[in-house]
Formats: structure tokens, C-alpha cells, sequence
């Protein structure tokens, strides 16, 4: 199912879930159990990322494969760095083959150690490159996504400059866009304000991580830029060597998020799951949303 017609045909707010391909079959397994755990939650859809440089390309489309066979929609994300326009396509087509109907179009990030992304030289620079290729070559046939920085892209040289790539990105054939975690609705709201402002009119759904671990969050954060509120770090900090701790401060905080977005109407909201169902099962519980067995 199109998520472009889901979001239309929507009577309430929609749920998703992210997930990443596993390495191992314990990985795996342990994959399977959360996907069966948080299905009952009804998601809209469950994406699948797609590895640096392409290094997951066989996973991803085996586990958008298996998203599938378990009766759920796909969400395949796709990134270009590292690839040719050539392997690109030939991916998209295999995702396709499988049936997935809705791709997350990305640039990707550079190789580890280096800051300035350089693209392949026969593929694409840019997310929006592979937004306009997946339209030139599918037309209407695929539902396509994009990223969205509410904080700005750690690259862009202002939120001013990232909001007018995202704008062409969006003008490139974007149906949706799922935003950059954010601990602080302020971000979220103030990019929506200006999106609209500039004329973007596309749902641009949230996505919010509910923190289970100190180290791994700074270690995110570092990455994608994202800031952490003063007080809600304080927390963490003092308690950072207690996991049962960091899951509760971290639970409740994305159950306030999320309970804000929705009072505020957002079309949906995307979860970042890092594979694991019980952090977010519980933000969700707490939201009054029971599973369906
Ligand atoms: C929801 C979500 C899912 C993600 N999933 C994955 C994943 O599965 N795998 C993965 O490896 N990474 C993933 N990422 C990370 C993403 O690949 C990185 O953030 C990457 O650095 C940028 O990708 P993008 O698609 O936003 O790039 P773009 O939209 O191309 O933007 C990248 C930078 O280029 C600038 N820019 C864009 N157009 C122009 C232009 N015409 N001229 C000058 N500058 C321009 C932008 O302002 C920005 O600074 C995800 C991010 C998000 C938010």
C-alpha cells in the first residue's frame, strides 16, 4: 500500500516503526520477536535502513521481503553515497520486484573518518537527484519519502539554506517526509511553521527515539546532530549507569513528545526502534493504545 494514500485516507494519526537488517541470526531472531511485538500496534507501515555505501543492499531487500510476508507494509529506505546510478536502479528494482511500493530516498553520509561527502563518480550528489530518478523512471508507481532536519542537516550552512534544498527535494516529486530525531517539540514545530510558510504542504511525520541507552544517545546524537534539552541530559547523566533508569527517564520523556505531537494534529508519528520493541510498546501503552492480539 502507497503510503501517499495512506496518509490521505488516514481517519486518525499513524504509526511506524524503523528497524535496521541484522548481522547475525541472533540478530535476527531477535528482530522477528520485535516486529511480532509491535505488529499488534497496527503501524502504517515498518521501514527497513539501508546500509553505508550500500554495504546492507542484500539485507534490506531481504528483510523488505520479509516485512511483507508478515502482512505488514514496506518502507525500504535507499541511499546513493558510494553507489552508480546504475547499481542504484538496479536496487530500486529489486525492491520493487519484491513489492515494496514505498522508498525512503536518501543521499547517505560519508564513509566513517571523512567529513565531506563525495559522490560516485556516476551517481548521485544529492537526495533530490534520486527523488526525480525514481519519478522519471516509475512515475506515479512508487510512493516516495525524503528526510527532514527540523534542527538542519549537520552540513547545511544555515537552517535557511537546508530548508530550501528541502523545498527542492520536495518540488523533485516528494510525497512524505520523516524528520531527523528531535528531543525538543520546539524544533519540530518551528520547522513545520517555516515549511509551510515557504508553501511545503507535504506531511512531514515526526520521528522520535525513545532513549534507552546514555552512550549509544550521545553517540547518535554526535552523528546526526541532534540537540539534547539541558535538563533531560542532567538526568540522564546522573543516572547513566542504571539502565532500568535510563529506559524509565527515556520512556517518558518520548510519551510527553509524542502526546504533544498529536495534540498538535501531526499526521503520524515514526518511531526509531533501534530493533528493540519494549521501549516503545511502552510509550505507546502509556499513550492508552493497546496491541491487537
Ligand atoms: C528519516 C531518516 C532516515 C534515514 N535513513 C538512513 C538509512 O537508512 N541509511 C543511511 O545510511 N542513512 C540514513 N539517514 C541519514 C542520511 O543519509 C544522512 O542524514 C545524510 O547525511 C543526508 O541524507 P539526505 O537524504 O537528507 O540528503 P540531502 O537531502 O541530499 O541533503 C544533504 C545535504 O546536502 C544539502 N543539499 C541538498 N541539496 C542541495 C543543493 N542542491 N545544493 C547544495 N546543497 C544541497 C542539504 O542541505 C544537506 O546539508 C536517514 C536520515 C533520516 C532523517
Amino acid at each position: 500500500m502507497k503510503i501517499r494514500d495512506l496518509l490521505k485516507a488516514r481517519k486518525g494519526p499513524l504509526f511506524s516503526f524503523e528497524f535496521f537488517p541484522p548481522k547475525t541470526p541472533e540478530g535476527e531472531e531477535a528482530l522477528f520477536r520485535s516486529i511480532r511485538e509491535l505488529k499488534g500496534f497496527q503501524p502504517a507501515f515498518v521501514s527497513i535502513t539501508y546500509g553505508a555505501m550500500g554495504s546492507t543492499r542484500e539485507r534490506s531487500v531481504l528483510w523488505a521481503r520479509r516485512i511483507l510476508e508478515m502482512d505488514l507494509n514496506a518502507l525500504a529506505h535507499l541511499t546513493v553515497a558510494g553507489q552508480s546510478r546504475e547499481e542504484v536502479a538496479e536496487v530500486l528494482d529489486r525492491f520493487l520486484e519484491v513489492g515494496v511500493e514505498n522508498i525512503l530516498a536518501l543521499r547517505g553520509d560519508p564513509p566513517q573518518g571523512e567529513r565531506v561527502f563525495r559522490p560516485h563518480p556516476e551517481g548521485f550528489r544529492y537526495a533530490s537527484e534520486l527523488v526525480a530518478f525514481i519519478r522519471e523512471r516509475y512515475g506515479e508507481g512508487v510512493s516516495v519519502g525524503g528526510a527532514a532536519y527540523p534542527e538542519g542537516h549537520p552540513e547545511s550552512a544555515s537552517l535557511e539554506a537546508d530548508l530550501l534544498h528541502f523545498k527542492a527535494k520536495v518540488e523533485a516529486g516528494l510525497d512524505f517526509a520523516i524528520t531527523q530525531l528531535f528531543f525538543n517539540n520546539a524544533h519540530y514545530f518551528g520547522f513545520l511553521e517555516r515549511a509551510r510558510r515557504m508553501g511545503i504542504g507535504i506531511p512531514i511525520l515526526p520521528g522520535i527515539m525513545p532513549i534507552t541507552s546514555y552512550a549509544q544517545l550521545r553517540r547518535f546524537t554526535e552523528v546526526c546532530g541532534a540537540s539534547i534539552p539541558g535538563p533531560l541530559l542532567s538526568q540522564l547523566e546522573r543516572h547513566q549507569d542504571d539502565p532500568k533508569a535510563v529506559l524509565e527517564i527515556g520512556v517518558e520523556h518520548a510519551t510527553r513528545q509524542v502526546a504533544e505531537l498529536l495534540r498538535a494534529g501531526v499526521e503520524g508519528v515514526h518511531f526509531y526502534t533501534l530493533n528493540k520493541s519494549p521501549a516503545t510498546r511502552m510509550v505507546l501503552e502509556r499513550l492508552g493504545l493497546k496491541p491487537r492480539p
